[in-house]
């Protein structure tokens, strides 16, 4: 088996895999991922696939709006159906100082370049009359926000890579890590492997990695809950969020509503157990929202992780510390629909020193010294 690579790639999550096929993509493919399980089987494989643009920090806007770009040819480009439907975001407010919010984030992604409109709860009524409006103040929408399957995607990028000639080891589990000066030595569960170019793309798990090679990456992960229901017919276009509501949903290809919300009292930590709480507090809130849902049975309930930065923009960027080691950690609940745009940016850093399409100079961990402007729109 070769043990001597150009790059190391840490985890085969759509961030990982979407780096290494941009590597591959732009001529680079002596690439190794390594997966301690199995291809998204980390927070991707458990994530609710929106892809929005309507962000409150025009980094997240900018990133999202090229990604939509990059999903909009995933499926042709790879070679494999993500079930990508741009069914637009609808994000209602149900507090006055966030609509204000509203107002200003509109304006400010209008000057962005993305189609993005204001509605009044009746407009709202108007266009989706299966939503109960009531206290609704003010809601925005954006025709290409969308979603994906999470999973396809995650493989789509992985078999491209791999067709590419990336290679991909999972159930091989990254130990430690030993920096020599001009190479990296990483000891696996399944023997030691070596590369000039290291990238940690470890999602939950991302300050771990870091602490392996003694890095302080300020990022910490805390425990998602998620639902999804049985089958009925397709006809829910839009994916619904508020964040003042705490709650977002969506329907997928095959018809399940899949469905979560935020909780304030979680503690970081790797936790993987669910709860009834989370269940019946999600349950009438959403049955309050879409009536129709009443009578339909939940089918499973599973939990993930944030990992989240202190402003919930990703910290994506090469150590300083360290020279090659290269991080895309902290996506704070949005790393799925950032990944195209991320891997694509990352690996342009990597191969050509700079960006082509979006700028990731500003999600460089320096930026914490400074002032901390955080992201609003997250649940
Ligand atoms: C409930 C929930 C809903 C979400 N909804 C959305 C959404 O609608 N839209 C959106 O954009 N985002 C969403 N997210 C966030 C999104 O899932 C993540 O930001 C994204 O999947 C991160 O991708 P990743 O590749 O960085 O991480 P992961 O998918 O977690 O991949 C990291 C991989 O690294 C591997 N790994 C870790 N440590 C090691 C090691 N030592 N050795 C080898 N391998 C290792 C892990 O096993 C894992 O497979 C949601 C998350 C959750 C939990």
């Amino acid at each position: 088996m070769k043990t001597e690579y150009r790059i190391i790639v840490v985890g085969a999550g759509i961030v990982g895999c979407s780096i290494a096929y941009h590597l591959a993509k732009f001529g680079e493919s002596d690439v190794l991922v390594l997966e301690k399980n199995y291809i998204s089987s980390g927070s991707t494989g458990r994530c609710a696939g929106g892809i929005r643009q309507q962000w409150s920090s025009p980094h997240n806007v900018l990133l999202a709006m090229r990604s939509v770009k990059l999903f909009e040819r995933m499926s042709e480009e790879t070679g494999f159906d993500i079930e990508y439907k741009q069914g637009g975001y609808l994000v209602l407010s149900y507090d006055e100082r966030e609509a204000s919010q509203f107002e200003e984030n509109v304006k400010m992604q209008k000057n962005l370049g993305l189609n993005v409109e204001l509605l009044t709860p009746n407009q709202v009524k108007r266009r989706f009359e299966y939503v109960n409006v009531e206290k609704v103040l003010l809601a925005t929408f954006c025709p290409t926000d969308g979603h994906a399957n999470p999973h396809l995607a995650n493989f789509a990028y992985a078999h491209a890579a791999k067709r590419l000639g990336v290679t991909i080891l999972t159930h091989t589990e990254v130990l430690a890590i030993e920096p020599t000066g001009s190479k990296f030595k990483v000891h696996t569960s399944r023997g030691r492997f070596e590369s000039k170019i290291l990238v940690n793309a470890a999602g939950a798990y991302a300050g771990q990695v870091a602490s392996m090679l003694n890095v302080k990456l300020p990022v910490e992960s805390y425990r998602h809950q998620i639902l999804v229901t049985e089958p009925v017919r397709n006809f829910f276009d839009p994916m619904l969020i508020s964040f003042s509501g705490n709650f977002y949903i969506r329907q997928t290809k095959h018809g399940h509503f899949i469905m979560g919300q935020g909780d304030k009292d979680e503690r970081p930590g790797l936790n993987y157990n669910v709860t009834f709480r989370f269940e019946k507090d999600l349950a009438r809130k959403i049955c309050w929202l879409l009536p129709f849902l009443r009578k339909l049975r939940i089918v499973r309930h599973w939990s993930g992780h944030y990992n989240m930065s202190p402003d919930a923009q990703p910290i994506i960027g090469e150590s300083a510390e360290l020279a090659n080691f290269y991080y895309a950690v902290g996506f704070s609940g949005h790393g799925f629909m950032l990944a195209p745009a991320v891997g694509e940016a990352l690996a342009e850093k990597i191969l050509f020193g700079e960006t082509k399409h979006v700028s990731i100079t500003e999600l460089n961990v320096d930026r914490f010294e400074k002032s901390i402007v955080r992201e609003t729109n997250v649940v």
